[in-house]
């Protein structure tokens, strides 16, 4: 700890490793150790989820705090050095499975209500009105399920922010919102202040999302180009009115990754370690995907890997018909995935089909997940939009050669060879549309038989710095700047 050291509260719905569904939970299980090992003291807030508590049996417990929504009971669990603070309430701690989903894939009934708890305990915490006697001077807000927090301690606003802490809101992905009826928030009894049309009120419903993008003092999302993207029409959800108006306050700042579990150097998990220097040994990784997933054993064929949220967001529609229509290439396809039942159907009837050229693995596998970004020579993702996007990363550090769309954190990270043939490491077509992710996928598969080239574009993805400390120090100047801000009048 140094007189330059910040205190932050990470306030997140998910945690990796102990509960994700998406990079949301990389970001919060990566940056807060990231910014600790920079000198700063932060501690994490989440939710209590049974999920959770299978990870930290025995919680310290701190105190129960009496809310406007009910009670809880804080506790602590530790993760790699990092105080992690659990808000126990029966709707977290008696829910199994996914934190914001029933196994039917529906969303809980009382999901505004849970994360309408979880920020009235944030904000507690903030104003060090628990037992734990720390008060942050930042309190850095993920999505939806804490949008309602900026907004709720910027009831208590003065002109230097004494009686709070300054807010960052985060957000990973504008398309989920957490918007209710207006009569289901009056039923929660929130401050009917709040629902007004510079507040949360948001097309005759109430949103949560809109409480941190309204009410933050500094608004950021993880790629400079989504940021961008979230102020047009095309990708704005609706929002972009707000988020023009808060131009001022909104940046864009590219996750890291952890390079420690991304390194084919040392990965447990694939059959083969290798480096660049040792690049001829990534060979012996398809190999072995090839007879895990029953695929023909053929090192001349190009192996496509997909590891994704089966949703129309991440282009998988236009990956079927792709593969459909060139099936006379010596193409080969492996997904993970899981999500839409649709999608995964068509996927499944594709295999079904294709046994020898195409593999559909249906569920979460950390451990297949590695072993296709290994494995494979080239990592699809034709996202219609993209906040950020790991998977491309991830490919990088691998030698695996990503072909994306020009959209969000992809367009900040890959370059197409077309563009700038000495830095390129990648493919990038213009949109998600059908033909030009075949068009694409025809010009790697020419590209890929040119070994001298090929070679040149992994070394350049393998040289990337990915790792957390350039975001953190990004993030430590934002904090710096949040407690500059005057508050939103
Ligand atoms: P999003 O957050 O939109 O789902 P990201 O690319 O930002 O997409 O992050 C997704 C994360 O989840 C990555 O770490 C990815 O490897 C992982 N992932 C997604 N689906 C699976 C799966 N079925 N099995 C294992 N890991 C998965």
């Amino acid at each position: 700890m140094n007189n330059n050291s910040l205190k932050v509260l990470f306030a997140c719905s998910e945690l990796t490793p102990w509960v994700k569904t998406g990079g949301l939970a990389d970001v919060c299980g990566s940056l807060p150790q990231a910014l600790a090992e920079g000198g700063d003291d932060v501690r994490v807030v989440l939710p209590g989820y049974h999920s959770v508590l299978q990870h930290i049996p025995a919680p310290l417990f701190i105190s129960v705090v009496k809310l406007p929504l009910g009670s809880i009971t804080l506790c602590r669990g530790d993760l790699h050095g990092i105080q992690v603070l659990l808000v126990m309430h029966e709707s977290f701690t008696n829910r199994p499975g996914n934190p914001y989903m029933s196994d039917s894939d529906r969303p809980w009934p009382d999901n505004a209500r849970r994360f309408a708890l979880f920020s009235q305990a944030v904000c507690e915490i903030a104003q060090d009105r628990t037992d734990l006697h720390w008060q942050p001077d930042i309190v850095h807000c993920h999505d939806w399920q804490t949008g309602l927090v900026p907004a709720l301690l910027s009831q208590t606003d003065t002109e230097q922010h004494t009686s709070r802490p300054a807010t960052v809101f985060t957000i990973h992905n504008l398309a989920y919102q957490g918007n209710i009826m207006i009569d289901a928030y009056n039923r929660l009894g929130l401050p009917s202040e709040l629902l007004v049309q510079d507040g949360l009120e948001f097309w005759n419903q109430a949103s949560f999302i809109k409480g941190g993008i309204a009410f933050a003092d500094k608004i950021t999302t993880v790629s400079a180009t989504y940021a961008d993207e979230i102020t047009t029409k095309d990708f704005g959800c609706g929002m972009e009115g707000l988020l023009q108006y808060r131009r001022d306050r909104l940046s864009g700042i590219l996750n890291g990754i952890d390079t420690d579990i991304w390194n084919p150097e040392t990965d447990l998990h694939i059959n083969t370690n290798y480096t660049f220097g040792t690049i001829d040994k990534k060979a012996n990784n398809k190999k072995d995907l090839q007879a895990q997933l029953k695929l023909r054993e053929d090192p001349n064929a190009l192996l496509l890997g997909v590891i994704s949220r089966l949703a129309v967001q991440k282009g998988i529609d236009l990956i079927i018909d792709a593969i459909k229509q060139l099936k006379n290439e010596n193409i080969q396809l492996a997904v993970l995935g899981a999500g839409d039942s649709e999608l995964q159907q068509q996927l499944q009837k594709l295999a079904k089909a294709n046994p020898e050229n195409v593999s559909v693995e249906i569920g979460f596998n950390e451990s297949l997940s590695h072993k296709i970004e290994a494995g494979a020579d080239v990592f699809l993702m034709p996202s219609r939009y993209e906040p950020c996007g790991l998977n491309q990363m991830y490919s990088h550090r691998y030698g695996t050669l990503p072909l994306v769309t020009s959209v969000g954190g992809l367009a900040d990270t890959v370059i197409d060879i077309n563009d700038d043939p000495a830095s390129a490491n990648g493919f990038v077509i213009k949109s998600a549309n059908p033909v030009l992710l075949q068009q694409g996928i025809l010009r790697v598969i020419e590209l890929f038989k040119d070994k001298t080239r090929w070679r040149n574009l992994q070394n350049n993805a393998m040289q990337i710095n990915y790792s957390w400390a350039a975001s953190a120090a990004q993030y430590k100047n934002l904090y710096r700047q949040a407690l500059q801000e005057p508050p939103k009048q």
